[in-house]
């Protein structure tokens, strides 16, 4: 039963992780390309609505599979083909190899996750993957060997609508990943600074820099705490973002008696 899979994220088509990725979707059918040119990192779920998406077929490392570059966000990109520009019918959408995580509130910056946000919205069931290495030499292996057995687990198959896998792998060997937890979103630390130039025409401009984020790594059951003990983390993710909880509160301060404006 050949599948045809697109493969999608938010370093650029020319990252060595999306490499790794589509070679490793190759074994279960078809498997199509559609990403940014360049990187476009923590840009976010961003829709491109003001000005005009390009597209270009481009040559890619993997035999077989067919590549486009878009000039605009990751979930354009994913955006664009499900919406048409990729004639055949996708099956299942998959976004990585991620260079560096994807956890705790980094999902609201990810590109790589709004890749698979996208693929939800469309009712393609959608898996993000990104690799907890950030480094030039990181190798991606390891990672693309358990992004092929989540696929051919059929996980993807039964979730509900709105719903996407979202997978972190630490960055070790095979042999010594210990494991797989199912795990929620943990509380990410950013140490981010503001930095302040000045331009050659005198006037300030910004940067936000620091150091890279750190977290929780000791709050049992989340991703940071499962991949900092040397397991790949799998988080099932909704994009109702409503926090049920607080609604509960709210109907008991009786705000839904309150005439309006008195
Ligand atoms: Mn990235």
């Amino acid at each position: 039963m050949a599948m045809h899979i697109l493969v999608s994220n938010d370093d650029g088509v020319y990252a060595p992780g999306i490499t790794a990725l589509a070679e490793a979707m190759l074994p279960f059918g078809q498997v199509t390309v559609i990403a940014p040119r360049e990187n476009r990192s923590a840009i976010g779920h961003r829709k491109t609505m003001h000005k005009p998406l390009r597209i270009d077929p481009v040559s890619f490392a993997v035999k077989g599979v067919a590549a486009f570059a878009t000039s605009e966000s990751p979930s354009d990109s994913v955006a664009v083909a499900l919406l048409g520009f990729i004639k055949e019918p996708i099956d299942l959408v998959v976004s990585g190899i991620n260079r560096g995580a994807n956890m705790g509130q980094d999902l609201t910056y990810s590109g790589t996750v709004s890749a698979a946000f996208e693929a939800v919205i469309w009712h393609k069931p959608a898996i993000a993957f990104s690799l907890i290495d950030v480094s030039e030499d990181a190798d991606y292996r390891p990672a693309a060997a358990i992004a092929r057995q989540m696929v051919a687990l059929g996980l993807y198959r039964n979730l509900p609508p709105l719903t996407l896998l979202n997978v972190n792998v630490p960055p070790l060997p095979l042999e010594q990943i210990k494991g797989f937890k199912i795990v929620r979103q943990g509380l990410r630390t950013y140490n981010d600074a503001l930095i302040t130039r000045i331009d050659p025409f005198g006037r300030p401009y910004y940067w936000i820099g620091g150091e890279a984020p750190s977290g929780d790594m000791t709050e049992e059951g989340t991703d940071l705490w499962a991949t900092h003990n040397g397991y790949v983390s799998l988080t099932p993710i909704h994009l109702d973002m409503t926090s049920y909880a607080v609604m509960r509160e709210l109907e008991a301060a009786g705000i839904e008696r309150l005439v309006p404006g008195q």
